[in-house]
């Protein structure tokens, strides 16, 4: 079993639904209701208006979601996760009952880098402060950069330091069974389990690594935080960790006229992200077969998130997907 769920699909800040989005989501699936000649008093309400749903647009019905990168890889028994931005949390909850169940789990952490939206969720991942005198023996690994400023552990360390968190990482340390901090480097290949992972940097304004993990005959690649250096010419090493890949994650945080900077502002230049025209081109170079955008900006709407896959879904052939991720989608590869 190769499998993919996302927990955060944001990017830069944990974004919520704001009261008056709700709201608005409310008044438009009453307006569909009244429009199909819904009565209040009709007995057939629950299948009327589940019906009803299922004919409104996900934008409209739902959300994409409000929370930062965190998405779980299972490769058979290994347990994978792809940056620790605040949907860990969330992650950390649906894995108590196994944690228990099993006696502890061993997961491997990989960090595309340690801007806050991807290491925030570490803090209030709640399987951390479980003491192994419980019996409990988790066993963390956390991959990393080796250029920062700091080491990636000096950076899980800071945000946990006093006084701005009152559980230190040294004392999260001594009450684990088995932590340890890997180096993360351009090329590097390495392995969890039978699943082989190749390491590749990319263009954002830290030290950032994307990943391609083959298992099982199959390829995932994520590369959060990313920008094309020439749309028209994908990075080589862009190509080379999609290359006919079964399901690519990746940063698609603007529309190009965002990016461009001829709505919402100044231009993104250089701030480390894309947008659907640039994905395509290399979808389609690549021969991807299933891309998911990912990285949402905070100040996309759930509407605006569509109306990126549908820019995206039509720039790439007709037998590829694009889909744009949200909070609980789940991939089987
Ligand atoms: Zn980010
Ligand atoms: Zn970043």
């Amino acid at each position: 079993m190769f499998t993919a769920k996302f927990w955060g699909v944001r990017g830069s800040i944990p974004s919520p639904l704001t009261p008056s989005a709700v709201e608005e989501k409310v008044k438009q699936a009453l307006q569909g209701l009244i429009s199909h000649q819904f009565r209040a008093s009709d007995v057939l309400f629950d299948i009327t208006a589940k019906d009803h749903l299922v004919s409104v647009p996900f934008w409209q019905r739902a959300t994409y979601g409000g929370n930062t990168s965190c998405v779980e890889v299972r490769c058979g028994e290994e347990i994978i996760v792809l940056d620790l931005g605040s949907g860990l949390r969330l992650f950390g909850n649906s894995i108590f009952g196994d944690m228990m169940k099993k006696g502890g789990l061993a997961i491997s952490f990989l960090l595309s880098h340690v801007h806050w939206d991807h290491i925030q969720g570490i803090p209030f991942f709640g399987p951390l402060y479980i003491n192994k005198e419980t019996g409990i023996r988790n066993s963390w690994s956390f991959y990393g950069g080796t250029n920062y400023i700091e080491t990636a552990e000096a950076c899980l360390r800071g945000q946990m330091d006093h006084p701005v968190f009152p559980v230190s990482w040294k004392e999260i340390k001594a009450i684990t069974h088995k932590m340890h901090t890997d180096s993360l480097y351009d090329r590097k290949a390495f392995s969890v389990g039978d699943a082989h992972i190749k390491t590749r940097k990319l263009n954002h304004p830290q030290e950032t690594y994307g990943w391609r993990i083959e298992y099982n005959g199959k390829v995932l690649v994520y590369t959060t935080d990313n920008e094309p250096y020439d749309p028209m010419c994908p990075d080589p090493r862009l190509l080379d960790l999609t290359k006919d890949a079964d399901v690519w994650i990746t940063d698609c945080q603007y529309t190009k006229d965002i990016y461009e900077g001829k709505v919402g502002g100044v231009p993104r230049h250089g701030w480390g992200h894309s947008y659907p025209e640039a994905v395509a081109k290399t979808a389609v170079l690549a021969g991807v077969k299933h891309t998911a955008l990912f990285h949402h900006d905070p100040g996309s709407s759930d509407k605006q998130i569509y109306d990126i896959e549908g820019v995206c879904g039509a720039l790439v052939r007709q037998d590829q997907k694009v889909s744009a991720a949200h909070e609980g989608m789940e991939i089987t590869l």
